[in-house]
């Protein structure tokens, strides 16, 4: 496998538990893309079992597309880390703030 090593903001936490890559309110997915224009919901969440073999993974934000999000510049995510947790019944970048 050709690996690659990128800097890129983390999900410090994660409260969608049911999300298959949810262990321990931590995300383990390589990385995660955030968001349609306007909304930044977690594209990746997938409910169902967890993906408890890459425990030792922290995913990082690979894109986001919420571009009316301060944190956003050219579709990527600028900030520290993100925190992701549950609106109704969906996962969303509880990080977002408006511009
Ligand atoms: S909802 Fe998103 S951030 Fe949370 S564990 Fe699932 S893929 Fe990761
Ligand atoms: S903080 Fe903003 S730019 Fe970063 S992932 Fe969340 S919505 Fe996207």
């Amino acid at each position: 496998m050709k690996k690659i090593t990128l800097e890129m903001p983390v999900v410090r936490n994660c409260m969608a538990s049911e999300c298959a890559y949810n262990v321990n309110s931590a995300c383990h997915a390589r990385a995660i893309t955030i968001g349609d224009a306007t909304h930044p919901g977690c594209d990746t969440f997938l409910k169902g079992l967890s993906h408890i073999r890459q425990i030792q993974q922290i995913a990082g934000i690979g894109a986001c597309k919420t571009s009316i999000c301060k944190f956003n510049e050219d579709l990527e995510c600028m900030a520290d880390n993100i925190q992701v947790g549950m609106i109704k019944s969906e996962a969303n970048c509880m990080t977002f703030a408006l511009r």
